[in-house]
């Protein structure tokens, strides 16, 4: 912790000296993308898409889980990915999962989660998975799609999806070797970027 610490302690200095990041910070933020994944420190959205500071808006979860959309029901997912796309005026929404997801794992097993019940709540009420695709042997894809599936019926993206204003891209991150797959939802495959 206290590396963190120290590092934020002098944070300013390396911003004053950096012009570039500088100017971006002080413009304020017109990013290219919204990124939705999961809160795993492993992964990165930043190192996994080389954006700068300013060019993603992030929205972390455990196990990148969106909740099904209800009207009037206040949600920090929904919030967020409202301020996104109605405020921002993102044109890409990017939804990533990861192998090695321990949230998803935990909904497999949920013995797991024994000491994490709202997690295990959370997971277990959120969603239904449609079958894995073939062959991935991998809960976490078949979770992403359904991640997908949720995005899609939130009434302000499927408005912007139908009229081609917003892109919705699934993609998935293997943490071992960092190849990051797409998710076509015409064939349900998963190719390489
Ligand atoms: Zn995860």
């Amino acid at each position: 912790m206290q590396s963190l610490i120290d590092h934020a302690r002098t944070f300013h200095e390396r911003v004053s000296g950096g012009r570039e990041q500088a100017a971006t910070l002080n413009e304020g933020v017109s990013p290219q993308a919204m990124f939705i994944t999961c809160s795993d420190a492993q992964v990165i959205p930043s190192l996994i898409t080389g954006a700068r500071p300013g060019e993603l808006f992030e929205l972390r979860t455990a196990g990148n889980v969106i909740p099904p959309y209800r009207l009037g029901r206040l949600t920090t997912e929904a919030a967020t990915i409202e301020y996104a796309v109605n405020v921002l005026g993102v044109c890409d929404l990017i939804v990533c999962g990861h192998t090695r997801c321990g949230a998803v794992q935990g909904r497999v097993r949920s013995w797991t989660l024994r000491s994490a019940p709202t997690t295990r709540w959370w997971l277990l009420q959120t969603h239904r998975w449609r079958e894995a695709p073939a062959g991935s042997g991998e809960p976490e894809r078949a979770h992403l799609v359904a991640q997908l599936d949720k995005l899609r019926r939130y009434p302000r993206v499927a408005r912007r999806l139908a009229s081609g204003r917003l892109r919705l891209h699934g993609w998935f991150y293997e943490v071992d070797t960092g190849v990051v797959s797409n998710y076509r939802p015409e064939s349900g495959a998963f190719t390489p970027l």
